[in-house]
């Protein structure tokens, strides 16, 4: 291995200010314009080339932003490092700070919120191989809405 081997991802890549690492862009939260979600940035810091079988990204959520309400068939491992959130796992809610670990298993309804007056950042780990989310129905959305009054007024949509 070269260093002039462009096929070669970097072995290290600073973090050049808190939370923004050298060369990570800002994407799109989603591709499609059609799932609802409010003020959320998506970074990704080790892509499918490492060759893990996994895809690390890095998400943050505004103050007052909240992510999709979905649901598919791969888990998601989210170890929060910036800032406190809520976290809809199917049917309950979990409030998670820097160095929790949350576990949102394959089809599992969830959604992640701001809570407080910083953003919400939180490495996700994903398998290389995901499938498309899904949106609730309005049929799944009262049924995770009957999970409880603090589910209820917890989901955006
Ligand atoms: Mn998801």
């Amino acid at each position: 291995m070269s260093e002039d081997d462009e096929t070669t991802p970097p072995t290290f890549i600073p973090q050049d200010e808190p939370f923004r690492w050298r060369g990570v862009t800002e994407l799109r939260y989603k591709q499609d314009d059609s799932s609802p979600f409010s003020d959320v940035t998506r970074r990704v810091l080790f892509d499918v080339d490492r060759g893990l079988g996994i895809r690390v990204r890095y998400s943050e959520v505004a103050p007052g932003g909240w992510s999709t309400l979905e649901h598919h068939g791969h888990a998601h491992e989210v170890i929060p490092i910036r800032g406190e959130g809520d976290i809809l796992v199917q049917d309950h809610l979990v409030h998670a700070r820097p160095h929790d670990l949350v576990y949102i298993p394959g089809w599992s309804w969830h959604q992640l919120r701001a809570t407080g007056d910083e953003p919400f950042g939180f490495i996700c780990i994903v398998t290389a191989e995901s499938d498309r989310p899904v949106l609730p129905t309005p049929e799944q959305i009262e049924e995770i809405r009957a999970s409880g009054p603090e589910v209820a007024a917890f989901i955006r949509h």
